[in-house]
């Protein structure tokens, strides 16, 4: 089984996939954490080049072929392997954030993400994504008061990197993602307790994933 999670900044998912991964191994089901970009030392080495280099030094387009680049990897060297080997995999982000961000966010041709998420899955396509669904507003208030706790610098920057009408945008296209894809893609309201959210989630794996 290959579940990912996606979203926005600042709605959880990187929370709700180690507390997925914890129940999974509760039931005795041995599953693979992993993340976008990144998940591979190939990939993590392009997620740093490009997340970490100066913004404006990539524009959108090569964003999304280095992003595709990375994901080929992480597919063939880890995801397909461990699909392969019976475990479930369990991935922060994955193809549709480069759709979302770089895509319909960022203005890319949709026929270009369309071939570089052929090319990258190679056939491995989720069987469940997860989209984690916010209000940005809200988001961000919830950021800052875990930075403010934590000392969580990084994601207030990634933040306000973009203005909130970017977030906006980039949330209503996730939506437009997962309407396009009713039968993949479930849509949570995130705006609730880790707990409870974690609960939703399961029920949500339970009904799709009964055996
Ligand atoms: O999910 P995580 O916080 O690790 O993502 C790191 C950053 O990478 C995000 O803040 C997002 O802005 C960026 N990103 C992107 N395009 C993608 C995936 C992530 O710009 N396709």
């Amino acid at each position: 089984r290959f579940i990912t999670f996606e979203g926005g900044e600042g709605v959880g998912k990187s929370t709700q996939v180690r507390k997925l991964c914890e129940r999974l191994s509760d039931q005795g089901i041995s599953s693979v954490r992993t993340r976008e970009p990144g998940g591979t030392p190939k990939a993590e080495a392009i997620r740093s080049f490009i997340l970490q280099g100066k913004p404006e030094s990539w524009g959108v387009g090569a964003e999304a072929v280095l992003f595709a680049a990375a994901r080929l990897d992480h597919v063939n060297a880890l995801i397909a392997p461990a699909l392969e080997e019976g475990k479930w995999v369990i991935c922060d982000r994955f193809a549709d954030s480069t759709r979302a961000y770089q895509g319909l966010t960022g203005g890319v041709d949709s026929k270009l993400i369309d071939s570089l998420e052929a090319l990258a899955l190679d056939g491995h396509a989720p069987d469940l994504t997860i989209l984690l669904d916010m209000d940005p507003g809200t988001a961000f208030g919830r950021v800052r008061q875990r930075a403010a706790e934590d000392g969580l610098a990084g994601i207030i920057d990634r933040f306000e990197k973009e203005d909130l009408s970017f977030h906006h945008r980039l949330r209503d296209n996730f939506l437009a993602i997962a309407k396009a894809n009713p039968q993949r893609v479930i849509v949570l309201d995130a705006d609730k307790d880790q707990e409870a959210l974690a609960a939703a989630i399961w029920q949500v794996v339970e009904e799709r994933f009964p055996e």
